[in-house]
């Protein structure tokens, strides 16, 4: 069991320490983030109960964000019901798992929620990542070219990966966005 600890930042209190050095995170992108902006209760079985996900990060990525502390698996029943209910009702959760750093290839972190037409699609190895040509970021698997990006950058990407002239789309490998992290892991509360 994770120690609450609050924590101030940007004269905000967060709950968790964890969830204020993602907030450090959001900042030094620029990405807007609203932290726990809604309460509305959502559909658990026969019941309704209170659920908010802790960030909203406004459009142009338009997600709500979970902070978990471990991995995915390790989410009880319960709250896996009200991110269920979360998403059929307001929208795609990403849920990050631990500190803001460097994704490992080998953990299976972060996950997407999304619900596609009825259907509950969680996908893993969901990275931060930014458009080398226009420095769009967004979540991606693998990490990737943002899908917000305009179409040309994204679809050049691809089209240099099939000419073997990139190995990768490696939109996570970004300069900018491994600062990030490094903010995120160094800031001082
Ligand atoms: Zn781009």
């Amino acid at each position: 069991m994770i120690q609450a600890k609050p924590t101030i930042f940007n004269g905000r209190q967060f709950r968790l320490r964890m969830e204020a050095r993602w907030a450090v995170f959001f900042d030094f992108l620029h990405i807007e983030y609203l932290y726990e902006p809604a309460w509305d209760a959502v559909k658990v079985g026969w019941a309704y109960v209170n659920y908010k996900p802790d960030y909203f990060l406004p459009a142009p990525l338009a997600l709500w964000v979970e902070i978990k502390p471990r991995h995915i698996d390790n989410l009880s029943y319960l709250e896996m019901l009200k991110t269920i209910g979360w998403t059929k009702e307001y929208g795609s959760i990403l849920i990050l798992v631990g500190q803001p750093q460097v994704p490992k290839t080998n953990s299976q972190e972060h996950y997407l929620v999304e619900d596609r037409k009825g259907k509950l699609v969680v996908t893993d190895h969901m990275w931060w990542c930014e458009c080398p040509k226009c420095g769009t970021l967004g979540v991606e698997h693998y990490g990737g070219i943002p899908a917000a990006c305009s179409t040309s950058h994204y679809t050049e990407e691809i089209t240099d990966l099939f000419d073997n002239v990139l190995p990768d789309p490696d939109g996570h490998k970004s300069q900018r966005i491994k600062r990030a992290y490094k903010a995120a892991r160094d800031e001082k509360f």
